[in-house]
């Protein structure tokens, strides 16, 4: 079984990095952060000081970073990666990114004879830690199948978007849809309760009429309607409101690159930024539930 290098053991690359433990390759990981390393050393990784010692002897290296130029700092310049990884390294970046930075990395990797692809995913802390992710991969038919040999043991989904970058850019539109939804979500509940209907009625409703989402059918964001999701825990993350607000601003970005209309969007991230403003942005990204009972008329 081959060796893995796993950089960014943080709130999803832990339990990834864990569930390739589990599948049998032997791992080798690095984190700025050392405390972040101390769940997978338990489950028998062995944790390095560098990215310079983390690559030596790996057959792939996985990446999961905050942001775009984490990744770049990562992979590019004189002591980044990709000048000290061996020949036949292949190389996975499953950080949510601009779809630009992964598209200089895979063109700065294969100008060095390497084979990198993006792998961004949806499914959060939970997928990861149940090896339930959807991967999302961008690059060169031959790269997803070689990523999909690895993914497949972290996620239960691996979808080949495109070209690289592309796996980043539908992860994109996908989060675009998805603080879309939630606004929605949160603005029609609160509508109907504020008119005197029962959210868990009115849920029951529009779960079986035209309404129907996915915010509504498995994350409903008013307290107490459905058990274990965080509306029904304080909103405790799942999936943070600054990283919808994160995931927005890319939207964003990428709609001023491509000249596209994106109104809805551009609104669902202002309601993040003001939400996040007041205090909000540790908690799950369903409690923009509360910002819209806050707006009640005295
Ligand atoms: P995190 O902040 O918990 O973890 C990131 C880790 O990277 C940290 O431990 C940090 O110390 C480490 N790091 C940063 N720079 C580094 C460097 N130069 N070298 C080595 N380590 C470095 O973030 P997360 O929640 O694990 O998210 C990681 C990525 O996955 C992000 O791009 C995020 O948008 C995406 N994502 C997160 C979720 C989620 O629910 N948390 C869901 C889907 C996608």
């Amino acid at each position: 079984m081959s060796t893995i290098a796993f950089i960014g053991l943080g709130n999803m690359g832990s339990p990834m990095a864990e569930n390739l433990l589990t599948a049998g390759y032997s791992l080798q990981v690095f984190d700025l952060d050392s405390s972040a390393t101390q769940s997978v050393e338990q489950h028998g990784a062995k944790v390095f000081s560098s990215i310079e010692q983390v690559v030596q002897g790996a057959d792939v290296v996985i990446t999961m970073l905050p942001a775009g130029q984490h990744v770049r700092a990562v992979y590019l310049g004189k002591s980044g990666l990709l000048n000290l990884v061996s020949n036949n390294t292949f190389l996975i970046d499953s950080s949510t990114i601009d779809p630009e930075s992964a598209r200089v990395v895979a063109f700065e990797a294969s100008a060095k004879g390497l084979d990198f692809v993006d792998a961004p995913v949806s499914g959060g802390v939970a997928g990861a830690k149940a090896a339930t992710l959807t991967f999302i991969v961008g690059g060169t038919d031959s790269g997803f199948d070689k990523a999909k040999s690895v993914l497949q043991h972290m996620g239960k989904n691996v979808f080949h978007a495109g070209k690289a970058g592309d796996g980043q850019m539908a992860k994109i539109c996908n989060n675009l849809l998805l603080g879309i939804l939630m606004s929605g979500t949160c603005e029609a509940l609160n509508l109907g309760i504020e008119n005197g209907l029962d959210p868990k009625v009115l849920s029951d409703i529009m779960l079986q009429s035209s309404g129907r989402n996915w915010a509504l059918e498995l994350y409903n964001p008013c307290p107490g309607v459905m058990d274990n999701v965080p509306s029904s825990n304080q909103f405790q993350p799942g999936f943070m409101s600054k990283l919808m607000l994160k995931d927005l601003g890319l939207g964003m970005d990428a709609a001023a690159q491509s000249q596209s209309a994106i109104p809805m969007g551009a609104l669902a991230r202002n309601l993040y930024a003001m939400h996040n403003a007041n205090g909000n942005e540790q908690l799950d990204f369903s409690s923009l539930f509360e910002f819209y009972q806050r707006q009640q008329k005295s």
